[in-house]
């Protein structure tokens, strides 16, 4: 029973110690250095034949090959998120330095302005990018908002105003986008309100619902 053996070297590279019994070495190299019994790695270590040869390198072979082609393509996703975040945030920055510059043109240069036919209601013959800029804010603003009672054009237009939102539309500005979202199917026509106002339901896209 009690075979003095030779203290064996711990078969894990760089460790350095030295153990005097089969089994207390076989839990010095599982619990010490983590290898789990009978793993390929345990096989290795203790010179035993590996376990299903062909199957233990053919998984490992395929997960690395996955792995291989995942990384670069998972890199580009990463470069192209980055770069859309900045362009959002360059094209906000720009909408609000125009604005500006613009607010400012009229205060010290208003005679620059006077001849352009939009001194009265901008919006209507605002730029296409002004007009893409306004578009687009409401539509953020109704989808954020939800609507789930519905809404009115006049009820956007009050509480986008009262948010603060931005660009603006005028009044008449918001009817014709939330007309031109019905017209598109973005909104459906729910009931007509006292007073003539359509009442108006974001269409929830089946698929994209609930998340
Ligand atoms: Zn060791």
């Amino acid at each position: 029973m009690s075979v003095a053996t030779e203290p064996q070297a711990c078969p894990v590279e760089g460790c350095d110690a030295a153990i005097n019994r089969p089994e207390n070495l076989r839990r010095h190299v599982e619990r010490v250095h983590g290898v789990k019994k009978d793993s390929a790695e345990w096989r290795r270590l203790f010179g035993l034949a590996p376990k299903n040869v062909a199957r233990v390198s053919y998984t490992r072979d395929i997960e690395q090959q996955i792995s291989d082609t995942a990384k670069p393509l998972r890199e580009s996703l990463r470069l192209i998120e980055r770069r859309l975040a900045t362009i959002d945030e360059e094209k906000l920055q720009l909408q609000t330095d125009r604005r500006r510059l613009l607010g400012v043109l009229r205060l010290i240069d208003p005679t620059s302005f006077v001849a352009k036919p939009k001194k009265d209601g901008a919006s209507q013959n605002g730029s296409p990018e002004m007009n893409d800029a306004k578009r687009q804010a409401v539509v953020e603003f109704i989808q954020k908002q939800g609507y789930e009672d519905g809404l009115t054009a006049a009820a956007v237009y009050r509480d986008m105003k009262a948010a603060g939102a931005e660009p603006i539309s005028s009044a008449g500005k918001v009817l014709d986008i939330v007309r031109e979202l019905h017209a598109q199917g973005v909104l459906r026509a729910d009931r007509k309100m006292r007073g003539g106002a359509m009442q108006y339901k974001l269409v929830t896209n089946g698929g994209n619902d609930g998340t």
